[in-house]
């Protein structure tokens, strides 16, 4: 055995409780760029602009968009002590490492880097009471998000994925991983899932439903689909999800119904006895 190898026997981490933090959502991908970054930032603002207190913590740690996501640049993180103070932002309190290192500087961390990196910010930031935090995950399968998974008792997960097949299969192998890690998972949203042109009509770019049919195969809920839309596009690149739901029309719409499926998903599933701690050990 190679000194980098963990030993056989290497235990999972034990999770972290995060106290006053009600639901703490993990939302996952199979894979980078189908938009769950996107679910992560709308979802919380959603949730939020439902009524709910929110935290959003950023733990795509080697490719933080948070800070442009949600408007962030040039703002420096306040702390007291060593406890990290939240931006308060869009009805939210957020947390991102890209707000923390120097911008475009590469985070070339290896695993247990990242995961210390992780726990910091996660543990280190005064959230105060809070009745979701909803954390994005690095896309993938990998050590880095499998192990962010078990570093806090996670009430459950979200997958986003596109419609194609390929997407789809990736999508599987982040709904197993959760699986095997004991997790609960909470449904699929469906990113890109058709486009609508200045001419009303309705374009199946990616081969809408696919996700959908993947969730069903797979017996897990599906919590709804979100159009390739360029006002998202724009007002993610600009830091302002808000108007994703001030300006009236279909992307509202979409984000609100998705807000709902979420909120009644998880309501239920805690009424019918909620999550139990993994048991199962990875090595
Ligand atoms: P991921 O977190 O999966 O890597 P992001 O959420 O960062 O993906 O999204 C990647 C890019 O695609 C971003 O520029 C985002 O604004 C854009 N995007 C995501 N979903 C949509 C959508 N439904 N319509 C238009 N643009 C989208």
């Amino acid at each position: 055995m190679t000194q980098n190898q963990p030993p056989q026997n290497a235990q999972p981490p034990q999770p972290a409780p995060l106290p006053g933090v009600d639901r703490i959502i993990a939302v996952g991908a199979g894979k980078g760029g189908v938009g769950k970054s996107t679910v992560a930032v709308n979802l919380a603002v959603g949730l939020a602009r439902a009524g709910a207190k929110v935290g959003l913590l950023d733990g795509d740690i080697y490719g933080p968009s948070f800070p442009t996501m949600l408007g962030l640049h040039g703002q420096p993180p306040k702390a007291r002590g060593n406890v990290l103070l939240p931006f308060e932002t869009h009805g939210l309190k957020a947390m991102t490492l890209g707000a923390l290192v120097e911008e475009e500087k590469p985070l070339i961390w290896r695993g247990p880097m990242a995961h210390g990196a992780f726990r910091q910010i996660a543990m280190q930031t005064e959230w105060g009471e809070l009745d979701y935090l909803i954390i994005d995950l690095p896309p993938g399968t990998g050590d880095v998000p499998l192990t962010m998974s078990q570093l806090l008792p996670l009430t459950g997960a979200v997958v986003v994925c596109t419609p194609q097949k390929v997407a789809q299969d990736d999508a599987r192998r982040a709904v197993r991983m959760f699986q095997t890690l004991g997790i609960e998972v909470l449904g699929v949203v469906e990113n890109m899932s058709y486009f609508i042109g200045d001419d009303g009509k309705e374009y199946d770019i990616f081969g809408k439903g696919g996700a959908q049919i993947m969730a069903s195969q797979m017996d897990i809920p599906f919590l709804g689909t979100l159009p390739i839309n360029t006002a998202l596009r724009h007002n993610c690149d600009a830091g302002d999800p808000t108007a994703n739901f001030t300006t009236q029309g279909q992307l509202a719409d979409e984000f609100n119904a998705l807000t709902q499926s979420f909120t009644t998903r998880v309501d239920d599933f805690l009424a019918a006895g909620g999550a139990q701690q993994p048991t199962i050990s990875v090595t």
